[in-house]
């Protein structure tokens, strides 16, 4: 049997495995702060636990399901990192230092179903789902190699971005979320959490009823549906009327803003009409809007980045409209930094 990761239970799953052993919450905080605070390695450094409750624990969990497979650094200061799972599957993970702090893009399923036409994760198709502890484990990892590093730095942001849909992994996102944000543990706010889907609605109606309170992003992409089908073929099953509804109920029940991204493919979806469309379709809401540079897919030959021009064009029409707009800066483009791009290439050398 494969021994779970002790980081996929949330401090209350935790207080209430202990319990039976006769543990109470006491030990469930002890061992939380041997995980989240000291962020030790090894269940044998957790020095105050009893001998009989790490025994125990080792029994049923483990504390490393990632090995470090690549690690790649890019002259900006951005680290990707490739993991190894238990079961031989690779997976991303990238941090990005910022001036407002130091964020990683966390993978939430192997492969990707949704299969949008410009990216690389979709290219593979969704192996299985990520446990909660492996999505937890990016972030330690992460940590704990700037732990390691002694310059005090501390992973303060964190963008669920990575290969995968993380909506189509609702329950292990949820748990992820409650864990890295738990104010006993790594305590990251969840102002500085975006999640970005591609626009699963009913999960948007769920999402905005957990009261969870982080970010949420829509992989928007096209400003009407014939564009939006023809380079995201979810737009068939969701279309925009949907998507939008499923938007208006969140800004409707939170007080936050959400982010649209759509990222910029030449004479596709750049041009000055796809500007005006966009700014008609979401310029009376609450809104942030991200505009991504494309990064080329060597198997998606048919998109190609817009030129700077057309960005500045598109942006300057969306500024002028009054949305909150920004050109999302690009972090280690030199490593194979677009979402999904270092393990297809890997994949492929393997096969
Ligand atoms: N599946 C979710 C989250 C992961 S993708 C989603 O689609 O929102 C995260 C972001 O990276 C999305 O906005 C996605 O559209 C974008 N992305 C994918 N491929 C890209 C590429 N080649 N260049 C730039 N951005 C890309
Ligand atoms: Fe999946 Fe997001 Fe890539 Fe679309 S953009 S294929 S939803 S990871």
């Amino acid at each position: 049997m494969n021994k779970s990761s002790i980081y996929g239970l949330t401090f209350d799953q935790l207080e209430a495995w202990l319990l039976p052993h006769g543990y109470k919450t006491f030990w469930a905080q002890k061992l939380w702060n041997w995980l989240y605070r000291e962020r030790v390695a090894d269940f044998d450094a957790m020095t105050d636990m009893k001998p009989e409750c790490l025994a125990l624990l080792k029994e049923h969990f483990v504390m490393h399901t990632l090995t470090e497979h690549i690690k790649q650094e890019s002259a900006d200061g951005t680290v990707k990192f490739l993991f190894k799972l238990t079961d031989g599957n690779l997976i991303e993970t990238v941090m990005m230092r910022h001036k407002f702090g130091l964020s990683v893009c966390v993978t939430t399923q192997v492969g990707c179903n949704i299969g949008c036409s410009f990216c690389a994760s979709g290219l593979l198709k969704k192996t299985r789902d990520l446990t909660s502890g492996e999505i937890v484990e990016q972030i330690m990892n992460v940590q704990r190699a700037l732990d390691e590093a002694g310059n005090g730095e501390k992973v303060s942001h964190i963008v669920v971005m990575g290969i995968g849909e993380p909506f189509d992994n609702f329950t292990n996102l949820m748990d992820f979320l409650n864990v890295v944000m738990n104010q006993k543990g790594l305590e990251i706010a969840g102002r500085h959490i975006t999640v970005s889907t591609s626009g699963l609605a009913d999960k948007i109606y769920e999402f905005t009823d957990s009261k969870v309170p982080v970010n949420l992003a829509i992989s928007l992409h096209a400003p009407n549906n014939e564009l939006r089908t023809q380079i995201m073929k979810i737009n068939k099953a969701i279309p925009l009327e949907k998507l939008m509804d499923a938007v208006d109920y969140y800004l409707e029940n939170t007080n936050r803003r959400i982010t649209f991204e759509y990222i910029l493919l030449k004479d596709v979806n750049d041009r000055p009409q796809d500007a005006l469309e966009l700014a008609e379709l979401i310029g009376h809401k609450k809104q942030y809007v991200n505009l991504i540079p494309y990064n080329p897919v060597d198997e998606h030959g048919q998109y190609q980045r817009s030129t700077p021009d057309a960005i500045m064009a598109f942006y300057d029409t969306l500024k002028k409209k009054g949305l909150n707009c920004v050109v999302r800066q690009e972090h280690g483009t030199d490593i194979d930094a677009a979402c999904g791009q270092l393990r297809s290439k890997q994949i492929q050398k393997a096969q």
